[in-house]
C-alpha cells in the first residue's frame, strides 16, 4: 500500500535468499536540481485540474509549498546498495524489545482492543502486529512535511499522476478537519500517522473510534487501531481464523512456495505436513497456501486469508510474515525466543535492534562514520562495516551485520577474553544448491573476536557494561 516501503521491500523480497556480497558502489543518486518556476507553474495547473476539484482554493493556497523538495525525488529513485536476507529483515523487526512493547500495549489498550475486536472481528494481536511493524506502536512516525513531498512528487519524475491524487487527498484530509495541518508529516512518499496510511487509504478506511468526530490517526490510538482493523476487515479478514502457522515438511518433500495456491487442510495433512512441533494440522483455516521464504531448508508456513490481508498492507511477504510472527509472540507473551522452530538456512543469523545499536556504537567508537546510532543498519553502517572488514581481512567484506560480525566487534559481554585461539581460518563462501552464496566464513565460538593476531595494532575490542539507567555502554578493552 505504501510506496515508502514498497520500493525497498519489493527489492528486498526479490533479494530474499541472496547473500551475494555486494560491492560498495554508491547507489544513492544526488538530489536533482528542480526548477522552482517549473514547480510553481505545475502547481498552478494542478489547482485547476479535475483531480483537485474537491479541494477549495483557500486550502490549496494555504498549504501550497513555496519550493519543491528535491530529497523526495532522490528517495523515489533510490536503489538500496546492499541486499538484505529475510532473517536479517525479521530479526530487527521482530525482536525481544518489540514483543515486550507489544505485550505492554496489549495490556494498556485492552478495553479498546476488545471493543475493536467485537466491532470488526479482527483479533487484537493482529491489530497490534500491524501497529508494531508499521510505526513501532506509534513511536516512529515520519517527519517529512507531507504537502511539500506530495507536491514535489506530483510535478517531477515518474508516477506524477499517482502522487497528484494523493496530494489532492492529503489536502482534503486537512480541509475536512480530521488531522491538524501541523501533524501532516510522514514518509517521503506521503504515508503518515500511526497506521502509515497513504491519504487515499485514509479517506477510504480511517475511522473515528474515540468519538470526538475526527479521524485522527496521528494522535488517537483508538482511531489508529480501529482504522487498522477496518483496513484488514475490508481486505477480506476472516474472523476467528489464525493467519496460519509454521509447519514441518515431510522428509524429501518438494514444493514451490506459492501462498496464493490455497488448498484445504485435509489436502496438506494428506501431503504429510504437520505443525512445526510435529502435532497434526488443526482444521481452523478454511484454506491455506504454502510459504517457503528461504526454500525448503528454512522455516515453512501454511498461510490463510488473514495473512493475505497483512500482505495487502504493504505488498511484501516478508513484511506480512513479520506482522504474523510478531502477533503470535504477543499472543503467547513470549519475548525470550523470537526464532521460528526451524532455523533459517544460515550459520550467521540476524541481529536485534539493540545489537544493531551496539555495532553502530562500536563502529563509531572506532572512528567510522555511521551517521548516528539508531539501530537501523542502513547504507552508512553497512559501508562502515565493509570498510572495517576490509581493513581487517575479514572475508567476505559484505557489509552485513549478523551475529558473527556482532561477536567480532562487540564481543558477547561476559566472556571477552583476549584469546585469539578461537579464530578459525576464513574460508571462502561457496555456492549452495540453489546457486546462491551462503556465508560460511565464520563458524566461530561465541567468545571469539576478530581481528586475527596478525594485525594486533588494529585490534579494538569492547566490553558491554550495563549502566545505571539500564542501557549498555561499550567499554574499550586494549
Ligand atoms: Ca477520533
Amino acid at each position: 500500500m505504501r510506496l515508502t516501503k514498497l520500493s525497498t521491500l519489493s527489492l528486498l523480497s526479490a533479494a530474499i535468499g541472496l547473500s551475494l556480497a555486494s560491492t560498495a558502489q554508491a547507489a544513492r543518486p544526488d538530489a536533482p536540481y528542480l526548477s522552482n518556476s517549473e514547480f510553481q507553474q505545475c502547481l498552478d495547473g494542478l489547482k485547476n485540474s479535475s483531480k483537485f476539484r474537491g479541494v477549495d482554493s483557500y486550502t490549496f493556497n494555504n498549504y501550497r509549498p513555496s519550493e519543491p523538495d528535491p530529497s523526495v525525488i532522490q528517495s523515489l529513485n533510490y536503489q538500496p546498495e546492499f541486499q538484505k536476507d529475510i532473517w536479517d529483515y525479521l530479526s530487527v523487526l521482530v525482536d525481544k524489545e518489540r514483543v515486550e512493547d507489544g505485550i505492554q500495549a496489549k495490556r494498556q489498550w485492552a478495553d479498546t482492543l476488545r471493543s475493536i475486536e467485537s466491532r470488526y472481528g479482527v483479533k487484537a494481536e493482529h491489530v497490534l502486529g500491524v501497529w508494531g511493524v508499521e510505526s513501532n506502536f506509534g513511536q516512529t512516525l515520519g517527519k517529512k512535511p507531507l504537502f511539500e513531498s506530495l507536491a514535489t512528487l506530483s510535478c517531477f519524475d515518474r508516477r506524477q499522476s499517482y502522487f497528484q491524487g494523493e496530494y489532492a487527498n492529503a489536502l482534503k484530509i486537512v480541509q475536512n478537519g480530521d488531522i491538524n495541518p501541523s501533524d501532516m508529516t510522514g514518509s517521503w512518499a506521503g504515508a503518515f500517522g500511526q497506521t502509515q496510511f497513504m491519504p487515499s487509504t485514509f479517506l477510504e478506511l480511517a475511522v473515528d473510534f474515540d468519538g470526538d468526530g475526527r479521524r485522527d490517526l496521528v494522535n488517537s490510538v483508538p482511531d489508529a487501531l480501529a482504522s487498522t482493523a477496518n483496513f484488514l476487515d475490508k481486505r477480506g479478514y476472516r474472523s476467528g481464523e489464525p493467519w496460519g502457522y509454521e509447519v514441518k515438511l515431510p522428509n524429501g518433500y518438494w514444493a514451490a512456495s506459492n501462498r496464493k495456491d490455497k488448498k484445504s487442510i485435509s489436502h496438506w495433512r494428506g501431503q504429510g505436513l504437520t505443525l512445526a512441533n510435529g502435532s497434526p494440522l488443526p482444521y481452523d483455516l478454511s484454506s491455506a497456501g504454502l510459504l517457503l521464504p528461504a526454500g525448503e531448508d528454512g522455516p515453512a508456513f501454511l498461510v490463510g486469508k488473514n495473512f493475505d490481508t497483512f500482505y495487502s498492507y504493504n505488498a511484501s511477504e516478508s513484511y506480512a510474515l513479520a506482522i504474523a510472527h510478531l502477533s503470535d509472540l504477543i499472543t503467547s507473551e513470549n519475548s525470550s525466543k523470537t526464532d521460528f522452530v526451524t532455523a533459517w538456512p544460515t550459520n550467521d543469523p540476524g541481529i536485534s535492534r539493540q545489537q544493531s545499536k551496539d555495532i553502530q556504537q562500536a563502529l563509531s567508537n572506532a572512528g567510522y562514520d555511521i551517521g548516528g546510532v539508531d539501530g537501523i543498519i542502513g547504507d552508512n553502517t553497512r559501508t562502515a562495516i565493509q570498510q572495517y572488514q576490509t581493513s581487517r581481512g575479514i572475508f567476505p567484506a559484505d557489509g552485513r551485520a549478523g551475529q558473527n560480525f556482532y561477536r567480532t566487534i562487540v564481543g558477547n559481554g561476559n566472556a571477552v577474553s583476549n584469546s585469539y585461539n578461537n579464530s578459525r581460518p576464513l574460508v571462502p563462501a561457496s555456492a549452495d544448491r540453489m546457486g546462491q552464496l551462503i556465508q560460511q566464513q565464520t563458524v566461530t565460538p561465541a567468545a571469539n573476536t576478530y581481528p586475527s593476531p596478525a594485525q594486533p595494532s588494529s585490534n579494538i575490542r569492547y566490553r558491554r557494561v550495563p549502566t545505571s539507567d539500564g542501557s549498555i555502554r561499550l567499554e574499550r578493552i586494549d
